[in-house]
């Protein structure tokens, strides 16, 4: 982590964070206390861009789709979206529980619950 912090954004229950890594920018959005993404940009728009997508996808999301953070394992979650209606949630990315996910590939297709075949 590097010791540039670039800006901070606060909203009621979400966090988001931008700072300089190297020659990257990594950002990390906080949910309710859940750290859901890292990532790294190329330049800092796209940063912000991508905390904004991030956080108006979680306004207008339905928040039973959301999976909790694996207790095996910590790999992040990540936003994964329905093929069919564009439903989007936050799932693991890790192999655990794959019966269990509400958005999950059938014939490699991404479906939620209400559109599985
Ligand atoms: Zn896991
Ligand atoms: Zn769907």
């Amino acid at each position: 982590m590097g010791a540039f912090e670039g800006e901070c954004l606060s909203m009621d229950h979400a966090r988001a964070r931008v700072w300089r890594e190297g020659n990257r920018w990594a950002i990390e959005v906080e949910i309710d206390g859940v750290p859901y993404t890292e990532r790294a940009y190329a330049d800092l728009a796209s940063a912000t861009h991508a905390i904004a997508q991030i956080l108006r996808q979680q306004a207008g999301r339905d928040p039973d789709l959301d999976e909790q953070e694996c207790s095996q394992c910590d790999k992040p979650l990540d936003l994964v979206a329905c093929s069919q209606c564009g439903a989007d949630a936050f799932m693991r990315t890790c192999g655990h529980g794959l019966d269990m996910r509400p958005i999950r590939i059938v014939d490699e297709a991404l479906y939620c619950r209400t559109c599985r075949p």
